[in-house]
């Protein structure tokens, strides 16, 4: 990609309405677009990093037998009126049809899940087995802030598994839980700790968040050094005492990254999903659920990673991997030898941005520091006089120095694959 054709407006000098400095960070880099107050556009920056921290998911998922559909952000009322829900999720926006016919976008799908199981399951000889997507979703919040924590549309991997017996139940859930931690181990995000939460009106037994610790967090999160961590609902906030050993717990702020709960058969009751067991009884089955805000991810990255210049991206969410920095100063040799070295890379496969435009050497910086491209390759005449490229990484807040500095130009393309191996910790 040449960064003159990338469709995306980068801005320097004070941003308003900006409510963090990650949420500022994400739109001086262009990577979001307020579409409406709570939408946003994803630019061709913001989307690659979404596409990034999806695949991450996805694998993840499907490590732990996730099977991946994809259900129908709209469905017909009678299913939310079949759990008893139509009435009571404030956030459920309904609508009619032409026809009379009433309509609701899901903001979560329970409903639609359980309907298409319902003509899958027969026997438990098929248990257990989890479902997911990642899909768009429209909860019409009344407190849709700016900023990207709490988004009216949001993208969000949600996934559904189904099974015979509660311990089979618990078994699943702790594979789901060892599966967020490195998810989000491989997003970078240092600072997340999961925290017993209250299952609130997703009925159910057990349910725990997955919080990144941040001073611009909405919500409350207690934590003892026992262990034992929840959120606001679960802890006395007048005393703040943990309820497991007594101790004075420390009260932290928290952005909600992920959740998972233990729903047992509220959906599968209220909606009749039944199979038959071993005996030969007609049962339902237990169900768990599982979710990530992919957008949320990405902004959590931003907010915990940014510094001054612009976000800092791993080599697994960076929207490019490599970007090349011609200096050319009207050096026709050195213009062509940035082509040339950007066209080699590109030719690898390799995610690669181009910088060969006439412009001071600053500006360059300044944008190569807000895409952020985990690796970059500077050409200059006084390097190429040398024999090598000059490697400068996006990162500054890790040891770098087991990193080269420089490229032999005759090797470079081998030395950058394994320097990208290497980053991304394969
Ligand atoms: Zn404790």
């Amino acid at each position: 990609m040449r960064i003159e054709k990338l469709c995306v407006r980068r801005l320097f000098g004070d941003v308003a309405g900006a409510t963090t400095h990650g949420h500022k960070m994400a739109i001086k880099g262009g990577y979001v677009y307020q579409t409406f107050q709570g939408g946003y556009t994803l630019s061709p920056l913001g989307w690659r990093v979404v596409h990034n921290i999806e695949n991450i998911i996805r694998q993840e998922m499907n490590a732990i037998d996730g099977q991946e559909i994809l259900m129908p952000v709209v469905s017909g009322a009678d299913l939310w009126r079949e759990s008893g829900r139509y009435d009571r999720v404030d956030v459920l926006v309904k609508f009619k049809g032409r026809s009379g016919a009433d309509y609701v976008l899901n903001p979560t799908h329970e409903e639609v899940v359980v309907d298409y199981v319902k003509s899958v399951l027969e026997t438990y000889r098929q248990m257990p087995f989890m479902v997911y997507q990642i899909q768009t979703k429209f909860r019409d919040e009344l407190r849709a802030r700016a900023g990207l924590i709490r988004t009216r549309e949001f993208i969000m991997k949600d996934a559904y598994s189904f099974h015979e017996t509660q311990s089979d139940l618990e078994e699943y859930y702790n594979r789901c839980f060892d599966a967020y931690v490195r998810i989000y181990n491989r997003c970078g995000l240092r600072n997340v700790v999961s925290v017993l939460a209250s299952t609130g009106d997703m009925g159910g037994n057990i349910a725990h968040e997955f919080q990144l610790i941040s001073d611009v967090g909405e919500d409350t999160l207690f934590l003892c050094d026992c262990g034992f961590n929840a959120n606001k609902e679960l802890v006395d906030e007048k005393n703040g005492l943990c309820p497991k050993c007594g101790a004075k717990m420390r009260l932290v702020r928290g952005i909600e990254v992920g959740n998972i709960f233990q729903l047992g058969t509220k959906y599968s009751d209220s909606m009749n999903l039944t199979y038959t067991a071993s005996d030969g009884s007609e049962k339902h089955p237990i169900m768990g659920c599982y979710g990530i805000g992919v957008g949320r991810t990405m902004a959590a990255i931003i907010e915990e990673s940014a510094d001054d210049n612009g976000p800092i991206w791993n080599m697994a969410t960076a929207p490019f991997a490599i970007e090349v920095i011609g200096l050319s100063d009207k050096d026709d040799y050195v213009s062509k030898m940035t082509e040339q070295i950007y066209i080699a890379i590109k030719s690898a496969g390799i995610d690669v941005l181009i910088d060969n435009r006439a412009v001071r050497a600053g500006e360059k910086f300044a944008d190569a520091d807000l895409i952020a491209a985990p690796i970059r390759l500077i050409v200059s005449s006084k390097n190429l006089a040398n024999n090598i490229i000059e490697v400068k990484y996006r990162v500054n807040d890790i040891d770098t120095s087991e990193y080269k500095t420089a490229f032999g130009l005759d090797t470079y393309l081998s030395e950058i694959m394994e320097t990208i191996s290497k980053m991304s910790g394969k």
